[in-house]
Formats: structure tokens, C-alpha cells, sequence
């Protein structure tokens, strides 16, 4: 087994009911998640759809999924009846497809819209201008099946820890100036922001659930 229980147990203390802990289990085998699972977590997030849909068969039914990962729209449909919650809505294609399969599947989806807010250019999301243009159209025309929980961020891979804080800064005032909007069916209540490089300063910025892998798992190995 190789998770670690010490850093979880210290985790779960240092987060103190502030902050729900998302273990991302990524490339982890199931027999992992079990183990933490035994340890009493829940909340786990995966990044890729098909890996995602094999361990929901496998493990137990009490699991809250997050979806963490770039989500395709023609992938929606395979993870919409059991997903807790998508964090990686960066597209409005993508959020029609899941009020649809939110009515198919006689549901409601829950989902945080990703914000870019690194300045690498390979990461997703909105950035503020495109964002406002989609609560304008959303204030209109509500989501009805779909729930916008909040905002999530991924802040540049850097070791510049002001210019990470900066970035989650800035995320949480557009979080702020969202859930001030009161736009039905927007709550904008979860702020997603943290790995295991940079959480300690994304709690500092507000964060209210962190996304944590290697911490907990170890470093993931893509060629295994
Ligand atoms: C992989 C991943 C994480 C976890 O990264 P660690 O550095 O292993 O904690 C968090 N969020 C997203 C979106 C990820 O893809």
C-alpha cells in the first residue's frame, strides 16, 4: 500500500472542517482509494473519464466524485449519472451538454466554472471578460438543471509563491463579485484552489476545498 496516512491524518487536522479535502486519485489503483477510503475520506477527484467510470463500478457507492479534469462534451454522458461535482467547466458548448444530460438523467449537475488564472498558456478556463459575458447570459436565461457551485483555479506552476498568491487573490475577488451577483442557479459558495504544491497559501486566499494527489498518493508515474 502506498498512501500516506500520516500526511492525511495531518492534512484532515490542518484543514479543521475549513476546507473539504478532494483526494485525487489519478492514476492511483483502486486498491489506494480503498485505503483512504477506510480511513473515513470521501471526496475523490479523477481526471479522466474512462478511468473515472471503472473505479466508480469498483468501489463503494458513498464515494463523491469529482470530476477534476478536462472534461470533452461528448464525454458528459458517461460520468453525469453518478458525478458529484464537475470542477472543470470551461466552455459554454460544455454546459449546454450538461443541462442536457441533466434532464436525461432527471438530475441536477453540479459544477464550479474553471477561471484561468495562470499565465501558462497550456491551462483552461474563462478569464474574467468571458466569464461576465456568460453570467449575463445565464441571469437571462437560467441554468435550470445545472447548478453553478462556484469557481475553480489552477494558479501558474511556479515557485514564486506571491506570484501563486497573487493569482488566488485575484480568484477569489471574482468569486466574491459572482456570488454577490445572486444569479439563480449560480451560488458561487465553493472556492477550488489548492494542489499539494500550493495549498497552504490557497487556504490563506480563501479556499474552501483543495484538490490534493501526490501528497497523499505519492508522485504519479504516467508510464506505469
Ligand atoms: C492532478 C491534479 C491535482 C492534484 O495535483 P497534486 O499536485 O498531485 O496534488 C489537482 N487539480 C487538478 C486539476 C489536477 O489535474
Amino acid at each position: 500500500m502506498s498512501i500516506n496516512k500520516e500526511k492525511y491524518q495531518q492534512l484532515i487536522a490542518e484543514l479543521n472542517g475549513k476546507a473539504t479535502l478532494v483526494a485525487v486519485s489519478k492514476t492511483k489503483p483502486v486498491e489506494d482509494i480503498q485505503a483512504l477510503y477506510d480511513l473515513g475520506q470521501r471526496d475523490f477527484g479523477e481526471n479522466y473519464v474512462q478511468e473515472l467510470v471503472d473505479k466508480q463500478e469498483q468501489l463503494p457507492k458513498d464515494i463523491r466524485w469529482h470530476f477534476i479534469g478536462h472534461l470533452q462534451s461528448n464525454k458528459v454522458k458517461y460520468i453525469a449519472p453518478f458525478v458529484h461535482l464537475i470542477h472543470g467547466v470551461d466552455s459554454e458548448k460544455l454546459l449546454t451538454e450538461i443541462k442536457k444530460q441533466a434532464v436525461k438523467n432527471n438530475s441536477t449537475i453540479h459544477c464550479l466554472l474553471q477561471m484561468y488564472i495562470a499565465t501558462e498558456e497550456t491551462k483552461f478556463g474563462f478569464n474574467d471578460e468571458e466569464l461576465k459575458t456568460l453570467l449575463d447570459k445565464i441571469s437571462i436565461d437560467p441554468l435550470q438543471t445545472v447548478m453553478i457551485d462556484g469557481l475553480m483555479g489552477m494558479a501558474s506552476f511556479s515557485d514564486d509563491k506571491n506570484k501563486v498568491r497573487a493569482e488566488f487573490t485575484h480568484l477569489k475577488k471574482i468569486f466574491i463579485e459572482t456570488r454577490d451577483r445572486s444569479i439563480i442557479h449560480v451560488r458561487s459558495n465553493i472556492l477550488s484552489i489548492g494542489m499539494s504544491g500550493d495549498y497552504k497559501i490557497a487556504l490563506e486566499e480563501g479556499s474552501n476545498m483543495v484538490r490534493i494527489g501526490s501528497l497523499l498518493f505519492g508522485e504519479r508515474n504516467y508510464n506505469a
